[in-house]
């Protein structure tokens, strides 16, 4: 056995040995006294582990990342509440690229959409769907995000919460939200129920000789929009059963 490989292997033990005795109990005498941090001193909240000798670095980071946010920004805003469901962890990862889930739909709805597109489109109008199903957490976020940053952070001023501002107002511009369009905590785009759609006809448009409008076309589908001036993109189905002339009417023409 050669020399390198000795001192090598007790240096292993010597690390082992260490570890073994800084794992053992506190009250063994043998871990030495932990000195925090002048900084830690303002955390009294937060419990001092007792195997700290261990994971020391481990523990300074994890401090470290929860200290952060309140030292660096000072601000006295809340951050915005984590997301933990995994549909919707899904839904947020994906905002950008996913298309509007259809599936998440009660079949009555997304037949109804089916027949209010085909519709629009074939008298001339445009259709763009936007959003269908979302989760219950995912439409809860985009609740939480409107009102953080419409009444909370848009026009706040403070040095101290600028970079949370930045970060949730990105976020607000990530989910194309609207000041003018508050989203509800729960909606019936969460019960499949509901969808999102940017519809326009033209002002010619005419079905059995008489002007169509979105509305109208929409009642025909089974759908309404409870407030087409507050949140004109938004389309709920009437009944569970849209009435028979929802199915008949895109044959007519
Ligand atoms: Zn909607």
């Amino acid at each position: 056995m050669d020399l390198h490989r000795i001192v090598s292997q007790l240096f292993l033990l010597s690390i082992s040995c260490t570890c073994l005795k800084a794992a053992g109990s506190p009250a063994s005498g043998t871990t030495p006294p932990v000195t925090p941090p002048a900084a830690v001193e303002e955390e009294e909240a937060l419990p001092v582990s007792p195997v700290r000798g261990v994971s020391s670095t481990i523990l300074d980071a994890q401090l470290e990342a929860l200290r952060r946010p309140r030292i660096l920004t000072g601000c006295k805003i809340a951050p915005l509440p984590e997301i933990w469901d995994t549909e919707a962890l899904a839904f947020e990862a994906n905002a950008e690229t996913a298309p509007a889930d259809v599936d998440g739909l009660r079949p009555a709805a997304a037949l109804a959409l089916d027949t209010f597109k085909e519709m629009v489109t074939s008298l001339g109008g445009t259709f763009e769907l936007k959003s269908a199903y979302r989760p219950p957490a995912y439409q809860a976020h985009l609740h939480e995000v409107w009102v953080k940053w419409v009444k909370e952070l848009r026009h706040n001023r403070s040095g101290g919460c600028q970079a949370m501002r930045e970060e949730v107002g990105a976020e607000f511009t990530r989910h194309q939200l609207l000041v003018k369009q508050q989203p509800v905590p729960a909606s019936d785009h969460a019960l499949g129920l509901a969808f999102d759609a940017a519809v326009a006809m033209p002002r010619a448009a005419r079905l059995n000789g008489k002007r169509v409008t979105v509305d109208k076309l929409a009642a025909l589908a089974g759908i309404k929009r409870p407030s087409s001036r507050r949140d004109p993109g938004h389309f709920k189905l009437i009944a569970e059963r849209p009435a028979a002339i929802s199915y008949a009417a895109p044959s007519t023409f």
